[in-house]
């Protein structure tokens, strides 16, 4: 179900939606974060990371499917699947380092099938709105139930 939409009208507005986020979020807790290319994802994620206490720069991840930031009480992790198109065909193992008791974890591009994400505490979607404008979609769990694909995920 989508709990509640918000537009921001520029990077500011995303990275205080992703701190506001941030400070519902707990130990263990994973959010999805899907969208187009540019509407937002990562802006949406170092808003959030912020908020969590990582004082670095929070970048997308280029060369590993991942970063990892020590915080102040947890590492927040930060997942970009968007080379690897779900996790089937990779090493449990190598999205055991990210998530879990310790972690706070932020996902783009999450594939419908990766069960390991099921259990995702929240699901963001991203989608541009003309200009800087930005329509923000989030609900709990991880996809929008009532059209049960969620919303502009890579399927
Ligand atoms: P994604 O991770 O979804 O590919 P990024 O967060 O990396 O997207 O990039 C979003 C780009 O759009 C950035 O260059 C950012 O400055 C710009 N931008 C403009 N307006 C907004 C907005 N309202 N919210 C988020 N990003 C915005
Ligand atoms: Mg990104």
């Amino acid at each position: 179900m989508v709990q509640r939409i918000v537009e921001t009208s520029d990077p500011a507005g995303t990275e205080a939606l992703g701190a506001e986020l941030a400070a519902g979020l707990r130990d263990g807790d994973v959010v999805l974060v899907r969208g187009e290319l540019g509407s937002g994802k990562t802006t949406l994620v170092r808003g959030a990371a912020r908020a969590l206490g990582v004082t670095g720069p929070v970048t997308s991840p280029t060369f590993s499917i991942g970063h990892r930031y020590r915080a102040s009480r947890v590492t927040v992790s930060h997942l970009d699947l968007y080379r690897v198109g779900g996790l089937e065909h990779e090493d449990p193992a190598l999205l055991a380092d990210y998530l879990g008791p310790g972690r706070i974890a932020f996902v783009e591009w999450p594939s419908s099938d990766d069960g390991e994400l099921a259990n995702a505490r929240l699901w963001v979607t991203l989608s541009h709105g003309g200009g800087d404008r930005r329509r923000i979609e989030l609900g709990e769990g991880s996809v929008d139930d009532e059209d049960g694909a969620g919303l502009g995920g890579r399927r």
